[in-house]
């Protein structure tokens, strides 16, 4: 009889942390393990706002399987089209570079993660951006660069940005984007009140999901910034000269960017699962797949109990499938999964972040040193974390150095 195969589908943090957690669990010793994934990279999704203002590098946060995956698995970069099910005996069809093949599991894995959601609401397609990959944040970058050059070479132009959705996306967003347009408009000599900042919700609170400490905190820090919120009042449309609001109000823009819904990867539909009303997969408490014996869902495409769509529930989760693959081999008892939250961080601008550890609440600097410290030791990988870690101590000294070493000026310049 062949080795036990154990197929995990999507390669961000439920699927990759599931993969380390089999082979920290000796399962790889015993089953083949392999992991499939659209990109030839992870990405550390919560530190991707840092790359508007250029405090990440891309290698920060996108290492490459190949240094994060542990060596006993196997990974395959392709995209996963559908599923063929037997009894037992599951076929996922995947397009590779060099063309398409079938995989065979005993075992699977769902952590195909979610895509943004526009509700079917006129013109968001066409005329906003996502920012959900390094690719949408390094376009947002430079068009943010290019509005801003272009306001220098038109007098009286302005910039304007609008976020929509006024969630921890949004937020983090906003602030990140305003502190790279100010930024871009000190370089060009343009003053402050050339950029126009929006944040947008249907619902009348900023980050409802959050402690009311850190909600204070991020009204404070988008009021520094001159962001204008348009609370409580959904959009109707967008179109490329701006958004339309559903009170009538028209605000003129040429960037739009949405963050105001996500649903569970399309390709799930291509798969005999039965879904819920947002698309979602119906998991019971030991995450495996109702019928489905063997499969199981995870991260922001199951529908387990009222967890929320992110990283730290996905990473939790991701232990639990890993045990329960390990038990069932074993023929030992599943563990459950139970949602306990452990706080909420968020980055509120360049080097300021507002964090909620258990309770107790760090802002400005101590908030962004325990953002930075908390998301160093959530990295897959000690040594790239070790890595990342180094990097950003001598990019602090090495800003240090300048703000110190730069010319005082004088009153006369
Ligand atoms: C900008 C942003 C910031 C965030 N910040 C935070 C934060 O600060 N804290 C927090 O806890 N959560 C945060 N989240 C949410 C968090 O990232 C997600 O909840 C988490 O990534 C879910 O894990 P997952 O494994 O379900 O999906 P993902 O991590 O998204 O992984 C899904 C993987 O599947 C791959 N995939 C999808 N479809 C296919 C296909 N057809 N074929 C092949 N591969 C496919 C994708 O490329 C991806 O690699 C943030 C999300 C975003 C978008």
């Amino acid at each position: 009889m062949g080795k036990h195969r154990v197929l995990i589908l999507g390669g961000g943090f439920g699927g990759l942390y599931t993969a380390r957690a089999l082979s920290a669990l000796g399962v790889t010793q015993t089953a083949e393990v392999t992991l499939v994934s659209r990109t030839p990279t992870f990405l550390f999704l919560p530190l991707l706002y840092e790359i508007l203002t250029d405090e990440v590098a891309d290698w920060h946060i996108a290492p490459p399987f190949e240094e994060v995956l542990p060596r006993n698995c196997r990974f395959v970069c392709g995209e996963v089209l559908g599923g063929e099910f037997q009894p037992r005996r599951y076929g996922v069809r995947v397009r590779c570079a060099d063309g398409e093949q079938t995989l065979e599991a005993d075992t699977l894995v769902l952590a195909l993660g979610s895509v943004a959601d526009d509700f079917g609401l006129p013109g968001v397609k066409a005329h906003t951006r996502p920012f959900r990959s390094l690719a949408d944040a390094h376009a947002l970058k430079r068009s943010l660069v290019e509005a801003v050059q272009h306001a220098a070479a038109v007098p009286r132009e302005t910039v304007s940005l609008v976020v929509i959705g006024a969630g921890p996306s949004g937020v983090e967003l906003a602030a990140v984007a305003a502190d790279r347009l100010q930024s871009e408009l000190r370089q060009a000599g343009l003053p402050p009140t050339r950029a126009h900042l929006h944040l947008v919700d249907r619902l009348p609170e900023i980050l409802p999901q959050y402690a009311s400490a850190l909600r204070h905190l991020a009204h404070r820090e988008l009021a520094r910034r001159h962001i204008k919120l348009h609370l409580g009042v959904g959009v109707a449309s967008c179109s490329s000269a701006g958004v339309e609001l559903e009170d009538g109000t028209h605000i003129a823009a040429r960037t739009i960017v949405w963050t105001a819904g996500s649903r569970p990867a399309p390709v799930l539909a291509e798969f005999p699962f039965v879904r819920d009303r947002r698309g979602r997969i119906p998991v019971s408490r030991t995450l495996e797949v109702p019928g489905f014996p063997g499969v199981y869902a995870l991260g922001d495409i199951a529908a387990s109990v009222a967890a929320p769509a992110t990283a730290q529930v996905a990473v939790r989760q991701a232990l639990v499938v890993a045990h329960n693959i390990a038990a069932a081999q074993q023929g030992a008892a599943l563990r459950e999964y139970h949602y306990e939250p452990l706080g909420e961080m968020m980055t509120l601008g360049r080097g300021c972040a507002a964090a909620n550890i258990l309770g107790v609440v760090f802002n400005g600097v101590a908030g962004y040193l325990t953002r930075r410290l908390v998301y160093l030791l959530a990295m897959p990988e000690p040594w790239h974390a070790a890595r990342v870690g180094l990097s950003w101590l001598g990019q602090s000294l090495e800003e240090t150095w300048q703000a110190w070493s730069a010319p005082v000026p004088t009153s006369a310049s």
